[in-house]
């Protein structure tokens, strides 16, 4: 058994999440995560740390959280590459830990987190996630298995960056979404430490609904969220495009 697996199987993936936190990718990319599952797409998580570094909570709490929330998002893979929290270095080790699962998972598209960040550690996992679909495509590279890299990486939004390119409609999966957030018990378990680690003060479904509420509203839905990727979009079709101008 690979030692990145925590739950699930390793196997192909049609979609990976990589993230720094067990919870980051619920909250940030969650809502296209159960999209695609219900799209009949294999989807898996991999978190780089078990987020043991929290306010709240420890490493067995958080695990357990982890393993519930896959759960209930319908996730065939999460991996978990325990590097300490608050602590993962940008460095070729790490990058080829995380290639390996990239090769052990060969998934068509990765959602990672954007580049502009407040957290050390996501900037780090933004990075060594971007070399690592590189790398796994390197005939020569000390890794296991064949060579691969991912089609499409997409870059989620986590509250800094001021712009995207695109956003998705994750209306018909937002409780869904809220109720893989809220198993994270020792973070947002309504008692009175919760909603004080996100943003002080703030209630993290109402965080998240006023987000995507507002990402919604920009392109006449309920919620969405938003995306970015550094390449250019082709589209056969510009007239028949969702959204109106007018
Ligand atoms: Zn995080």
């Amino acid at each position: 058994m690979a030692d990145h697996l925590v739950h699930g199987e390793i196997t192909q993936l049609d979609l990976l999440s990589i993230a720094a936190h067990p919870d980051d990718c619920e909250i940030t990319c969650g809502g296209l995560m159960i999209k695609s599952v219900r799209m009949g797409r294999k989807v898996g998580a991999l978190d780089l740390t078990q987020g043991e570094m929290g306010t709240f909570g420890d490493k067995t709490d958080r695990m357990v959280e982890l393993k519930a929330a896959a759960d209930i998002m319908g996730l065939v893979y999460r991996g978990n590459l325990r590097m300490p929290d608050s602590a993962v270095e940008y460095n070729q080790e790490n990058k080829l830990r995380v290639a390996q699962v990239i090769r052990d998972t060969r998934p068509e598209a990765v959602i990672v987190p954007h580049w502009e960040q407040r957290h050390p550690d996501h900037l780090a996992c933004c990075r060594l996630a971007y070399d690592a679909c590189f790398l796994a495509g390197l005939k020569k590279i000390d890794l296991n298995g064949e060579p691969f890299r991912p089609h499409k990486i997409l870059y989620a939004y986590y509250y800094r960056n001021r712009e995207f390119t695109f956003l998705t409609d994750i209306s018909e999966v937002f409780d869904q979404k809220c109720e893989a957030v809220l198993v994270y018990k020792s973070q947002f378990g309504g008692n009175e430490q919760s909603g004080r680690i996100f943003e002080p003060g703030q209630d993290i479904v109402d965080l998240m609904q006023t987000r995507a509420h507002h990402f919604g509203q920009l392109v006449g839905v309920e919620y969405a969220e938003a995306y970015t990727i550094k390449e250019h979009i082709l589209i056969d079709d510009p007239q028949n495009m969702p959204v109106r101008s007018i």
